[in-house]
């Protein structure tokens, strides 16, 4: 099922992310605890690609199992970033022959001696490169990302949401957001999208802490702020894990609701592997999605 026909729906709905294993030994957990979160029912799962191999090859693997497992419709990632057209031409294949419909296309992460290259003469420098090469080799509904508090890379708002708009003209047919913890970033990012004219929907991602370590890296790779309100509780509860857990999850629980009673239909959650979370998640939004 193309991802479309969930987003242009009026039904409120929930999805998760997963990672695939890091090493051929953690397959058969990872594979499990994607199982698990697929139990639950969510409008759909996404499938992340780690950037210069590392963890893509499971990717696939990951997201052709949830769904002839347990139908859920799956969006395997894809990063370019320092790729050769072939690699990506070929990826491209192996995901049609998979049956993949929907594909999250990303640049990746830049490494530190990426930055240092001349990256001038590259095949794919920037996401859209890749979106137009998905949209010319298949019939794929593609995601991209978006940035409420801006790309870390991008010098201001104004051309992130420029680069934004070029992206999504160049086959976009929707957008996840980065994730943040404060809900009114969002609100003005959409409204500043839509005067520029980004008009398909935008899925806010949102990324329940339940650990104290997982937020300082979590922050670190996203630069998002953490209200006053996030780091009280944080403060209070980051050295008792079970508190902390249910502290996060409560305070992610109270975001989703925020976004859905601010017109916001369907909502990502980055799961990270973890079933127990998105089953409480789950559990705590029963009624409001029905
Ligand atoms: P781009 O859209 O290319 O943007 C990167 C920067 O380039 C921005 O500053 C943008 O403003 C600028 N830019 C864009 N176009 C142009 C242009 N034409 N000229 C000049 N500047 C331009 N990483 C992974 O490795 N694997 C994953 O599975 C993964 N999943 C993700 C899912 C989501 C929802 C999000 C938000 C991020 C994900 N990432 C993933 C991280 C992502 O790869 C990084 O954030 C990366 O730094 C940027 O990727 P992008 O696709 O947004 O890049």
């Amino acid at each position: 099922m193309k991802l479309t026909e969930i987003l242009n729906g009026e039904k409120l709905s929930l999805s998760f992310e997963v990672f695939p294993p890091k090493t051929d030994s953690g397959f058969d957990s990872v594979k499990a605890a994607t199982e698990e979160i697929a139990k639950l029912k969510p409008s759909f799962m996404s499938v992340t690609y780690g950037a210069g191999g590392g963890t893509s090859r499971y990717t696939l693997d990951i997201a052709k199992n949830i769904k002839a497992q347990h139908g859920v419709p799956t969006v395997a990632h894809l990063t370019c970033v320092s790729s050769t057209k072939e690699t990506v031409l070929a990826k491209i294949e192996e995901m049609k022959a998979a049956g993949i419909e929907n594909i999250m296309a990303l640049r990746g992460d830049l490494t530190p001696e990426m930055e240092q290259q001349d990256r001038k003469n590259w095949a794919y420098r920037h996401a859209t490169d890749l979106i137009r090469d998905i949209k010319e080799h298949g019939d794929f509904c593609i995601g991209g990302a978006c940035y409420p508090e801006i790309h870390p890379e991008s010098d201001n708002q104004k051309d992130d949401i420029k680069f934004l708009k070029a992206k999504v003209e160049a086959g976009c047919s929707f957008l996840t957001t980065q994730m943040f913890f404060d809900n009114n970033l969002l609100y003005n990012f959409l409204y500043k999208i839509r005067e520029a004219g980004i008009t398909v929907p935008i899925i806010p991602g949102i990324m329940p802490i339940t650990n104290g370590n997982q937020i300082e890296r979590a922050i670190k790779l996203s630069g998002s702020f953490v209200p006053q309100r996030f780091k009280s509780l944080v403060d209070k509860f980051g050295s008792s894990p079970d508190a902390m857990k249910q502290a996060g999850i409560a305070y992610a629980t109270d975001q989703i609701i925020d976004l859905f009673a601010n017109g916001i239909t369907n909502v990502h959650v980055y799961s990270m592997n973890k079933p127990d979370v998105a089953a409480k998640i789950s559990a705590n939004l029963s009624d409001i999605l029905g």
